[in-house]
């Protein structure tokens, strides 16, 4: 345009204003938008092309508001970038152009330090957010034909609490309808968390009791009642706010609901005795107490809402407590020490000395009456007393936290430090300096149970569980292994999804009427659930229906659901809040596989610091290490873990995230489901690219073999059968297979050795190795039936082939339980020529229902089939050890020929697979131990 080249005073020059008027007609009319204003400043915008002459882009306005308006005068849409303002004369000195200056320096003046930047869209009142540095390097404006932006309130933000960077990471360019309230859901949330935790009954019941050494008492007990009604109408209020899209015409009641909530908890009359009097020492436990509220406050929020938060609620507290002559000036300076040592100090149990750090900070010294005599620090031995014990009594208090069955041991650890340091005392003639050097002893740790007999809680976080959800083995054994643990008198209870086909199988579950709180994000999610039972376990169904009302559980069509990371992580973390809902404090988390994997990250990442939780362990058990729950990279920010854990130690795994990955790593222990299998997969053949960490935590890596449940896959009781059999009477076998045969319409023949094959249809299972020698195999005189679902090339190839063997071959495509136990029990034979293979469930239903296995040699199926090459006298099936369609064949024939020329052998073999006993018997005593270990492990 023109300008850039002009020289003009934009006051005086009317003649440049009237041409552009033409032009530019529907801003120009109000041209007092900037034919008054003393300064006014023009912008080229810089598109891909260069120049776009059609766009006339301005500000003007007083410094500190300045506005920006760029129009579009073309009818077609255009893109690019404002810069610096067109280079001009200063008045009176035409002919001297200076330099223009940059668009940032003009809506911002000279201020450099600033983080982000907000401004205002004047058309439809959307606020926009950018980070300063990229509103240095340039405005980046989208416009359509003839359309403009006015935008203005530009305003530069420091961003010392990483709000504005968290809001952004979220938002990034888009436009918003409010960023105030978008800044307080985030902020308000973690807010709301902490408040939540603080008082719920639980909290104050441990606490009192924890503090006083004794229950609570009804009254007490009531009385949390209360405040927890009154914490539900607070979160109530707050979930309507916070709630999405919600028009909010007045300020949030926030600030007032959290006073009165402070004010509350002093006033209590109840609560103020129970704190001040029942221990005996009037006055310490209370301020115990609100050294408490801070430090939970302080867990919840980033440093800098502290100074804010006091002023919301601990402030008043703290205002109450000090004006309200509750306590003696002494101890008010030690509640005030505690405080400053909550500030000052990690978590207290995390710290190696948190009297060190307060006796060391100069502004609590005078409080700890610490003195200089003669260029030495002393201190007052009944001030170091009391701080002494009140540190021990905080110690005391998050161990009834973490461990409430089990106090005396620890308080009886806690007692003997007191004791120490009390003496360590006495001995350096209490110089400070001596002391602390003392004092400085080793980290105590993080304060766990002692393991014991005592029963255990055991939380199992599970994608599957039969009959409610099952894809495979998983499924399998959580439906089982959970009921083994119960019956021990373990208190076990198995979180799973809500899926379509839960309430296909159990019915329609009604909702409880409690919602989990799962924050996640900067969202906190309120999540329904349902409770069914699986042999007397509690099953928890999180009822999420966006994520898991599907028809699939991971999938449809052969492709997995794009949002796959997304919900199972959802999963995960509401899993641990239903934890905390039921007030049920794991001694472990049993997370199983990939689904389920992120449940120990978690626990590691983002409920460290929470003492409901400082008690839990973790064991991830892999079920398939070939399921890894593999996402692209970007996935990890919608996950709601940091960052920082896309790592070579963290879930980053060949340039994306793996979450099996961050579960092996952040879980205490992991196990598999073999022995075989726990060996193999620490080698390259097996690994699948986690060989290498697998070793690295081979000391931490178990291999435990599934059991299986031997009422539901019994034949005797089976009512999916036609007839029933026990190896004591096996007529029924062959009823089941004359109808079997029957069923598929293969050639009716007792005779013929029926073998059958029930799986998923992937690569893994040895498919490839029966195509190969498909053609040999029907040389044979065997039928084949192959039930399975999965891949559809293998499908489609199945079904072809068995098209083209009528009569010998019939392929069921699909998932049927039912017809599934018809084939286990009319077959003779069972085909697992897997190429690695876990555990395998398939060979122990088969062995149970008197079908002889014939299995590749890896795993699972290694641990439990015994050739007779090898166990002549306790063989129940067949092993064939190369992986090759010849071994496979090989094998077949020394079955084919045993089966045809012994029949007293064969018998033999079939009645030691039916008699074999791989119920959960000794597996679920070997998962006990393995708890027991962790739990000895973090004591
Ligand atoms: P994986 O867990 O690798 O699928 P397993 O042998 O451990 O293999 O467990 C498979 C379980 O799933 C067994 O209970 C088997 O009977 C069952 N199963 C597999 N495919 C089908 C199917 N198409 N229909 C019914 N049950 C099936």
């Amino acid at each position: 345009m023109e300008y850039r080249r002009a020289y003009w005073d934009e006051t005086a020059d009317q003649g440049f204003i009237a041409h552009h008027e033409r032009q530019i007609f529907p801003l120009l009319r109000r041209r007092q938008h900037f034919a008054e204003v003393t300064d006014f400043q023009l912008y080229d915008l810089q598109t891909g092309f260069g120049v776009d002459d059609h766009v006339f882009a301005y500000s003007n306005g007083p410094a500190g508001d300045r506005q920006l308006v760029v129009y579009n005068n073309s009818p077609h849409a255009t893109r690019g970038s404002l810069h610096h303002a067109a280079p001009k004369a200063a008045p009176g000195r035409e002919g001297e152009i200076g330099p223009g200056t940059t668009l940032a320096h003009e809506l911002l003046g000279a201020h450099t330090d600033f983080a982000f930047v907000r401004f205002c869209d004047h058309r439809d009142g959307r606020h926009f957010l950018r980070p300063a540095e990229k509103l240095r390097q340039g405005l980046e404006i989208h416009l359509g034909p003839y359309q403009y932006q006015l935008l203005h309130a530009f305003e530069g933000l420091h961003d010392e609490d990483g709000s504005w960077a968290r809001l952004y990471a979220q938002v990034g360019d888009a436009p918003l309808k409010d960023l105030d309230r978008a800044l307080l859901r985030l902020r308000y949330d973690a807010l709301w968390a902490g408040w939540q935790q603080l008082v719920a009954p639980q909290r104050l019941h441990a606490l009192a009791g924890g503090l006083l050494g004794t229950p609570l008492t009804a009254a007490a007990l009531s009385l949390a009642g209360e405040l927890d009604e009154e914490v539900q109408a607070l979160a109530a209020r707050l979930l309507a706010y916070l709630a999405p899209d919600e028009a909010i015409a007045t300020p949030p009641p926030l600030a007032d609901d959290l006073t009165a909530l402070a004010g509350l908890l002093p006033t209590t009359p109840a609560l103020k005795e129970r704190w001040s009097d029942a221990r005996g020492e009037p006055g310490l436990s209370y301020p115990l107490l609100c050294w408490r509220l801070y430090e939970q406050l302080r867990l919840a929020l980033p440093s800098a809402l502290w100074p804010r938060l006091e002023a919301f609620g601990l402030g008043l507290a703290w205002e109450e407590l000090e004006g309200g002559g509750l306590l003696p000036g002494e101890d008010r300076q030690l509640a005030t020490l505690l405080i400053a040592c909550a500030r000052l100090a990690p978590p207290p149990a995390l710290a190696p000395s948190p009297l060190a750090a307060i006796l060391r900070d100069p502004a609590w010294q005078g409080l700890a009456g610490i003195n200089r005599y003669q260029g030495t620090l002393w201190f007052g031995r009944e001030r170091l007393t009391r701080l002494v014990a009140a540190l021990a009594l905080q110690a005391a208090h998050l161990a009834a936290l973490a461990a409430p069955g089990s106090k005396s041991p620890l308080l009886r650890r806690i007692g003997a430090r007191l004791d120490r340091r009390l003496a360590e005392a006495e001995r350096c003639g209490y110089r400070l300096e001596e002391f602390l050097r003392a004092d400085a002893g080793p980290p105590p740790g993080r304060l766990r149970p002692s393991p014991s007999t005592r029963p255990l809680r055991i939380l199992m976080v599970t994608s599957e569980a039969a009959p409610l959800a099952k894809s495979g083995g998983l499924g399998d054994v959580l439906g089982s292994l959970p009921a083994a643990l119960r019956a021990r008198g373990h208190d076990v209870r198995v979180v799973l999804p809500y899926y379509r086909s839960v309430a296909q199988v159990a019915g329609e579950l009604p909702r409880q009427a409690k919602t989990v709180a799962v924050p996640f994000g900067s969202e906190c999610h309120p999540v329904h659930y349902c409770l069914a039972e699986l042999d007397g376990v509690p099953v928890y169904c999180l009822d999420i229906p966006y994520l898991f009302d599907r028809p699939g559980l991971y999938g449809e069509g052969g492709s997995d659901y794009p949002d796959n990371a997304r919900r199972f992580a959802l999963f995960c973390r509401a899993a641990l809040e239903l934890a905390r809902t039921m007030r049920f404090a794991p001694d472990v988390v049993h997370a199983h596989d990939w689904q389920a994997a992120l449940a120990p990250v978690y626990l590691r990442h983002r409920l460290w610091h929470d003492p409901f939780f400082a008690a839990t362990g973790s064991l991830l058990t892999i079920h398939n290490l070939g399921y890894q729950g593999f996402f692209p990279a970007g996935e990890l920010a919608g996950l709601d873990l940091d960052p920082a854990l896309y790592a070579l130690d963290g879930l980053e795994f060949h340039g994306g995230i793996s979450l099996l990955k961050g579960g092996i790593v952040f879980a205490d222990r992991v196990s598999t489901v073999s022995p075989t299998y726990c060996r193999e997969i620490q080698t390259p053949a097996f690994g699948v690219g986690l060989d290498g960490l697998l070793r690295a935590r081979g000391d931490r890596l178990h291999g435990i073999l599934n059991g299986l449940d031997g009422q539901r896959w019994d034949p005797a009781g089976d009512p999916a059968l036609p007839a029933r059999y026990s190896p004591a009477d096996l007529a029924g076998k062959s009823v089941c297979k004359a109808a079997l045969q029957q069923e598929l319409g293969l050639q009716r023949d007792p005779g013929v050795a029926l073998a059958a094959m029930v799986t998923r249809l992937d690569p893994q299972k040895g498919l490839d190795l029966l195509l190969a020698g498909w053609e040999q195999l029907l040389q044979r005189a065997v039928q084949l039936v192959i039930l399975g679902s999965g891949h559809p090339g293998y499908e489609q190839r199945l079904v072809e082939l068995a098209a083209r063997a009528p009569g010998r071959v019939a392929v069921c495509i699909g998932f049927d339980d039912a017809l599934a136990r018809r084939i286990y029990a009319g077959s003779d034979l069972f085909l697992m020529p897997s190429g690695y293979e876990p555990c395998g469930l398939g060979q122990l239903i088969a062995l149970r229902y008197g079908s002889v296995p014939l299995v590749h040699a890896t795993g699972g199926l290694a641990d439990t089939i015994r050739d007779p090459q090898r166990h002549p006298d306790t063989a129940n099936g067949f092993v064939f050890h190369h992986f090759s369609g010849a071994a496979l064949l090989d094998g077949l024939d020394r079955l084919l020929s045993v089966r045809g020329t012994a029949p007293e052998r064969w018998q033999r073999l079939m009645a030691q697979g039916m008699a074999e006993d791989f119920s959960w018997r000794r597996s679920a005593d070997d998962y006990l131990a393995l708890y027991r270990t962790i739990l000895e492990d973090m004591a």
